[in-house]
């Protein structure tokens, strides 16, 4: 028997598919099949841990949701590239898109640039050498991924490696462009026998004398990411051609060839509780941050870290907003 949303809406899915249903960013993959509908796995209906038994049943959210009907879509808007998010990743790659030329949008279901994390760490770059701080040496990199059981996902980490010394020249000049000032943390370097002989550094910006993007806006070491955004939000509409939309909340994926081909467009909720749909030409670059608020994700990616979320990121919605804080917030 097909298993279909509403089939799974049945038993013990029910209460995890209603609590992340909002807001969990489905694909439509092709659907799929089981004998017995109730065999779905959901962490609040018991399945706190993966096991051989539980790894044969899908999760919850492995399964096609129903399609949002074409006549509650009210809007259809086109570009090349659609990224998913307002964040740093979403900002940094729809800026990257719309220097190469290409018509670069952005959805995300916050109300403005959003940044998580304080410092922006680099392997090396023009504001390290100006302060004649050295590069991170490569077995730094191979020490970091030691200390985590080698469970990192070692690719990113040597993409960082390779490209972040590129990417924060990049950073540094919008940032010197826009007059604003560049800091550097260097932190104290460690014993010579401690798995971290190098010392940590990090990049920051200064306001430099300016009014800040937005009122309030804290400005100190070790919380510099807000700048930044903003400068990224405004370098993209302002100078490359670049939008964004805000208070879109990106629900579904649409796949082409019958669900089974590439991802063609995202439908966001907005405000009015009518849908959009935006369609990506070449892309579409989901950059929504963490899933620690969906608990059947956590426990099908990071079964180890699932039990230190509180429940309070799961059981809410997110403040999509949010800056710097320790703990989960989004739904993935
Ligand atoms: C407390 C803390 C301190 C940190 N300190 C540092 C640091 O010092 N240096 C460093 O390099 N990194 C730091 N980090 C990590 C860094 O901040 C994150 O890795 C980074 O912010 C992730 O950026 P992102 O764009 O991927 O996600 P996010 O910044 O989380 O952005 C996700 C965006 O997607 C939007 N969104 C989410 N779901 C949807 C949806 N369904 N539809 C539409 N939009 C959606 C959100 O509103 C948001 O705008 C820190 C993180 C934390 C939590």
């Amino acid at each position: 028997m097909d298993m279909n949303r509403r089939n799974v809406l049945k038993g013990a899915a029910l209460t995890a598919v209603g609590a992340v249903g909002a807001t969990t960013l489905v694909a439509c993959a092709p659907t799929a099949s089981s004998d017995k509908q109730d065999e779905v796995l959901s962490a609040t209906g018991g399945d706190q841990y993966n096991t051989a038994a539980t790894a044969q049943r899908p999760w919850a959210f492995e399964v096609a949701p129903d399609p949002i009907p074409a006549d509650q879509i009210a809007e259809t808007i086109e570009a090349d590239v659609v990224v998913v998010g307002c964040g740093t990743s979403g900002l940094m790659a729809a800026n990257s898109a719309a220097e190469e030329g290409l018509d670069a949008i952005i959805v995300s279901a916050s109300t403005k640039p959003t940044s998580r994390g304080g410092s922006n760490n680099a392997v090396y770059c023009k504001a390290f050498e100006a302060q004649g701080y050295p590069c991170v040496p490569i077995d730094q990199y191979q020490k970091e991924i030691f200390c985590q059981a080698h469970k990192v996902d070692q690719r990113k980490w040597y993409l960082h490696h390779n490209n972040s010394e590129e990417a924060m020249n990049w950073a540094c000049d919008l940032m010197e462009k826009a007059d604003y000032g560049i800091d550097t943390e260097i932190g104290t370097p460690d014993k010579e026998d401690s798995l971290y002989p190098q010392r940590t550094a990090a990049v920051g910006w200064n306001l430099n004398g300016q009014t800040p993007p937005e009122d309030g806006l804290e400005v100190v070491t070790g919380k510099m990411q807000p700048l930044f955004v903003w400068e990224l939000a405004r370098h993209l509409t302002d100078d490359l051609g670049g939008r964004i939309f805000y208070r879109n909340i990106a629900e579904q994926l649409i796949r082409e060839d019958d669900n089974t081909g590439r991802v063609t467009a995202v439908i966001c909720k907005r405000e009015d509780g009518s849908y959009a749909q935006y369609v990506g030409h070449k892309a579409i670059v989901l950059a929504t941050g963490d899933f620690s608020g969906d608990r059947d994700m956590m426990r099908r990616y990071c079964p180890e870290t699932a039990d230190y979320v509180k429940d309070d990121v799961c059981d809410s919605e997110p403040d999509w907003d949010q800056g710097f804080k320790y703990g989960g917030i989004c739904k993935g």
